[in-house]
C-alpha cells in the first residue's frame, strides 16, 4: 500500500506514488475538493507512520516490477493526507535520493511554519504547495484546516520556506465555482503567490468525485480570468485542467494496482480498462471487488469513477 504506480502526472510525467500516511485518511485539512474524501482523523502533529527502511524497501520492490519503459521521472510523496505530517519524512526522502530519481513532494503547506518540516523538505527535488485562498475566511471554507492551524502562520510559513528552498518550488490553485474565483478573491490570492515567488504557479480544477458532491470547476471565463490575473502579476501561469491521460504503470498484479491508486486518488473508467488489460485480467475482477466493498463507483462530470471504500 505504500508504493504505486507510476501514474500520469499533469506536473511530473511518470510520477511513482509513495503514500506515506498508513490506513486511514489523516489530513491537517478537509478540503471540499479533495479525492481522497471527507477528512475523518484531524491532526496538525507530527506522527511516526512507516520506518524509512520500509518505504524505501517498498519503492524498491516497486520499482523491480516495472519494465524500463514504465520507469517513473520522480518518486512523489502523494499520501492519503498530509504528508509532511510523517516525522520521519525527511529521512526517507533523504533515503530515496539513494534510487536516483528525482524526489518530489505535494504538500498542503500547512505545516511550513515548522522548522523540521521545513528542514525535512529541503532535500527534496521538487515541491508543490497548496496555496487556494487569499484569506482565511475562504481559506476556511475551501480547506476547512483543523482547530489550531492559524491562516497567518500558514503564510508565514509558505514565505519562510520559499526563502531557504533550493530545489524546484512551484504552487497549485484548485479553482472552486462559487468559492475562491471571483476578481477579488483571485486578487488576494494572487498577493499570496507574489510573496512565496513560485516557479510555476499552477492553476487547476476539481476533475475527480470531490468530497463535498456540490463542488464544482468554475466557468470557463472565470479560469481564464484566474490565468489572466496570474500572468498579469509576472506569475508563471499554467493551466492543468484537462485529463491526465490513461498511462499508468502496471505491476502484473492487478488487485494490488486498482487498490493502490485508488488509496490515493480516484480511477477513471478509461484508465482502468487501461490497467486491466496491461496487467491481463479479466474484467471480472473489477466486479468481484466491487462487491467485495473494496472499492466504489460513483460518476463525476459525465465520468464513472472508482474510489476506495474506508471504514468510517
Ligand atoms: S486535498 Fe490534500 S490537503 Fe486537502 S484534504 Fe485532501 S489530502 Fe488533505
Amino acid at each position: 500500500m505504500i508504493s504505486f504506480g507510476p501514474v500520469p502526472s499533469r506536473r511530473l510525467g511518470k510520477s511513482l506514488g509513495i503514500n506515506n500516511i498508513s490506513s486511514g485518511k489523516v489530513c491537517s485539512y478537509s478540503c471540499v475538493y479533495c479525492q481522497v474524501g471527507i477528512t475523518h482523523k484531524f491532526s496538525n502533529q507530527r506522527q511516526k507512520f512507516y520506518d524509512p527502511e520500509v518505504i524505501c524497501s517498498e519503492v524498491k520492490k516497486q520499482l523491480a516490477k516495472l519494465s524500463v519503459a514504465d520507469q517513473p521521472d520522480y518518486l512523489t510523496f502523494v499520501a492519503n493526507g498530509e504528508p509532511t505530517l510523517d516525522i520521519n519524512l525527511g529521512r526517507s526522502i533523504e533515503k530515496l535520493k539513494l534510487f536516483n530519481i528525482p524526489v518530489a513532494v505535494i504538500t498542503n503547506a500547512s505545516l511550513l511554519i515548522d522548522p523540521q518540516v521545513r528542514a525535512d523538505l529541503l532535500p527534496a527535488d521538487w515541491v508543490s504547495v497548496k496555496i487556494d485562498a487569499g484569506n482565511e475566511d475562504v481559506w476556511k471554507k475551501l480547506n476547512r484546516p483543523a482547530d489550531k492551524i492559524d491562516f497567518e502562520m500558514y503564510v508565514k510559513g509558505l514565505i519562510t520556506f520559499s526563502n531557504v528552498y533550493k530545489g524546484k518550488l512551484v504552487s497549485e490553485t484548485m479553482l472552486v465555482k462559487g468559492l475562491n474565483d471571483t476578481p477579488e478573491e483571485l486578487n488576494q490570492v494572487v498577493t499570496v503567490l507574489k510573496s512565496v515567488q513560485p516557479s510555476i504557479a499552477y492553476i487547476s480544477v476539481p476533475t475527480r468525485p470531490p468530497a463535498v458532491k456540490s463542488v464544482l470547476p468554475p466557468d470557463e471565463k472565470d479560469i481564464n480570468l484566474a490565468y489572466q490575473l496570474f500572468s498579469e502579476n509576472q506569475l508563471n501561469a499554467e493551466l492543468i485542467i484537462g485529463f491526465e491521460g490513461t498511462d499508468t504503470g502496471f505491476t502484473g498484479n492487478a488487485i494490488e494496482d486498482i487498490l493502490n491508486i485508488c488509496f490515493v486518488h480516484p480511477i477513471r473508467q478509461d484508465t482502468m480498462n487501461e490497467l486491466l488489460k496491461k496487467d491481463q485480467v479479466n474484467p471480472g475482477i473489477l466486479t468481484k471487488l466491487l462487491d467485495d466493498n473494496y472499492i466504489k463507483r460513483t460518476e463525476y462530470k459525465s465520468n464513472v469513477f472508482y474510489i476506495r471504500k474506508f471504514p468510517n
